[in-house]
C-alpha cells in the first residue's frame, strides 16, 4: 500500500486540509491517508484547544471517507509531539508498505525548526501541497536540486520532496478560532458535523 501520514494541530480541522488530502491521494495514488492530531504541539501552543476534542472534530469529518483514517497515537503520548518518533511508529507499524509525509508548504519553509529535520527527511518521502500567500519550493538548507518541475532531490538522503499545487483555500484554524472569537459564522469553512461540534461544545469562545 502507498500510506499518507497527515499530521497537523487541526485546530479546527478546515476544508482546506480535507481538500487538500483528497488531491494528495487522486494525485499519488495513494490507499490511504491517516489524519494525525498533535497531542501537545512543540511549535503552537497558543490557543490550541485539548486534543481529545481536535482528535473528536478530525474524526467526525473524514467520516465516511473509505480511503481517510485518524490516529490517535500523539493525543495519548505524554509530552510534545515530535514528528520524528511520530515516523517511528508509524515506519514500525507498516514495515511493508510505501510511506509518505503530508505538509503544506508553509510547514515546509518551518522545518528547520523542527526535531532533526534532516533525520526526518531521510526517512521518508514528503508531499508538500500549495499554499495561498507562500511560494513554490526552492533550492534551500535542505534542496540540493530538482527531478522535473515538482521533485525535489534531498541532501543527503535518497528520499524526495514532491510538491503538489492543489486548489487555493484562503483560510487558516488561526483565522476561523478569530472569526469564532469575534462572534462570526466559519459555516461552509469546515464540515457541518464540526461546525456544530465548535457550537455545541462552546469552543473557540
Ligand atoms: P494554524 O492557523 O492554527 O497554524 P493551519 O490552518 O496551518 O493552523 P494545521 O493544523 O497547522 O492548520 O495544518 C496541518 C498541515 O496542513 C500543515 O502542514 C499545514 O501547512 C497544512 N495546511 C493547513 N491549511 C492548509 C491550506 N489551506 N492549504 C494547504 N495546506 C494547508
Amino acid at each position: 500500500m502507498k500510506i499518507g501520514l497527515f499530521g497537523g494541530t487541526f485546530n479546527p480541522i478546515h476544508l482546506g486540509h480535507l481538500r487538500g488530502a483528497e488531491e494528495v491521494r487522486e494525485n499519488f495514488s495513494l490507499d490511504k491517508i491517516i489524519f494525525i492530531p498533535s497531542g501537545v504541539p512543540p511549535l503552537k501552543t497558543e490557543g490550541v484547544i485539548e486534543g481529545i476534542h481536535r482528535l473528536r472534530m478530525v474524526e467526525a469529518a473524514v467520516k465516511g471517507n473509505p480511503f481517510f483514517e485518524v490516529s490517535d497515537y500523539e493525543i495519548q503520548i505524554k509530552g510534545p509531539s515530535f514528528t520524528l518518533n511520530t515516523l517511528f511508529f508509524f515506519k514500525k507499524l507498516y514495515e511493508q508498505h510505501t510511506l509518505f509525509f503530508i505538509m503544506g508548504v508553509d510547514s515546509f519553509m518551518e522545518l528547520h525548526k523542527w526535531h532533526r529535520p534532516e533525520e526526518i527527511l531521510k526517512m521518508i518521502d514528503l508531499i508538500v501541497m500549495s499554499r495561498p500567500g507562500y511560494k513554490k519550493i526552492r533550492q534551500g538548507k535542505f534542496i540540493e536540486g530538482s527531478d522535473g518541475e515538482n521533485c525535489f532531490r534531498i541532501k543527503n538522503s535518497d528520499k524526495k520532496v514532491y510538491y503538489l499545487p492543489i486548489s487555493p483555500f484562503a483560510f487558516s484554524s488561526t483565522k476561523l478560532r478569530e472569526l469564532v472569537k469575534s462572534g462570526k459564522s466559519i459555516r461552509y469553512l469546515v464540515p457541518e458535523v464540526v461546525f456544530e461540534y465548535i457550537k455545541e461544545k462552546k469552543l473557540y469562545c
